[in-house]
């Protein structure tokens, strides 16, 4: 089963090994679902069970005070806020923009079509959705996808340091330029952020710097960098994709 928008070209009723090998040829990696997708795929780890009530009541109670935010004006026309989503004591901690529209009807972030397409990137090494933790820079959707403003940024952005300091991840994954600027609080373009270890500066975690899916759904083509970017992650992590 593939959970990538498809076939992409595809041509009809081709096996799934030789649209891989023409799509690479091309230069696009195709993530699809494993066969043992349903299988838990990273083992946990002997701490993971210690402090994990406490992330969840602490990650609760940050939650409900998101949820009653009124600290820029996005709190006048969001739907619902999104505040985060996964395993409260998560190895890998994604983190996103800021809502769009589906997310904003479903209070949950990356649900979408990229949504859809970060789930598959995952599980390309070995991670399924509920074994990391998932977040955005924003809790609230800005009116017609624009991008955040500063303020909005500023307002907001002590609610994702106290989510990574709950979390407490090996490594955080920054999908996309806005995403990766704003937790390292630079202005670095992109493409020189991908393939360097950062700093959180709130926190001291590891960052790593990807393109966003949403992205990658406009580009193809830039998949092949994106791969390359998670191997960087598995390695990270000890995973072996
Ligand atoms: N894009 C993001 O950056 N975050 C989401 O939650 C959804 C789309």
């Amino acid at each position: 089963m593939s959970v990538e928008p498809r076939p992409q070209g595809g041509l009809p009723d081709e096996p799934q090994p030789r649209r891989r090998a023409r799509l690479a040829a091309m230069g696009i990696v195709s993530w699809s679902l494993r066969a043992d997708a349903g299988a838990p795929l990273l083992p946990a780890l002997p701490d993971d069970a210690a402090g994990a009530p406490e992330a969840a009541h602490e990650l609760a109670r940050l939650r409900e005070q998101v949820a009653a935010c009124t600290r820029c004006a996005l709190h006048r026309s969001r739907t619902r806020t999104v505040f985060g989503v996964g395993d409260p004591r998560a190895r890998l901690l994604v983190v996103g923009e800021a809502p769009g529209a589906d997310e904003d009807a479903q209070g949950e972030p990356f649900v979408g079509r990229a949504g859809r397409l970060l789930d598959a990137m995952l599980l390309g090494i070995g991670l399924r959705r509920e074994q990391v933790y998932i977040a955005n820079i924003l809790k609230c959707r800005p009116p017609g996808n624009r991008d955040p403003r500063p303020e909005e940024v500023a307002s907001c952005s002590g609610y994702l340091d106290r989510q990574i300091a709950s979390v407490a991840p090996a490594l955080i994954l920054a999908v996309g330029r806005i995403a990766a600027q704003n937790l390292l609080g630079v202005s670095t373009p992109i493409a020189r952020l991908r393939g360097h270890e950062h700093r959180h500066p709130a926190t001291a975690t590891p960052v790593l710097v990807t393109y966003h899916p949403a992205y990658l759904l406009r580009s193809p083509l830039e998949k092949r960098r994106a791969w390359q970017d998670l191997v960087q992650v598995a390695a990270r992590l000890g995973l072996t994709p």
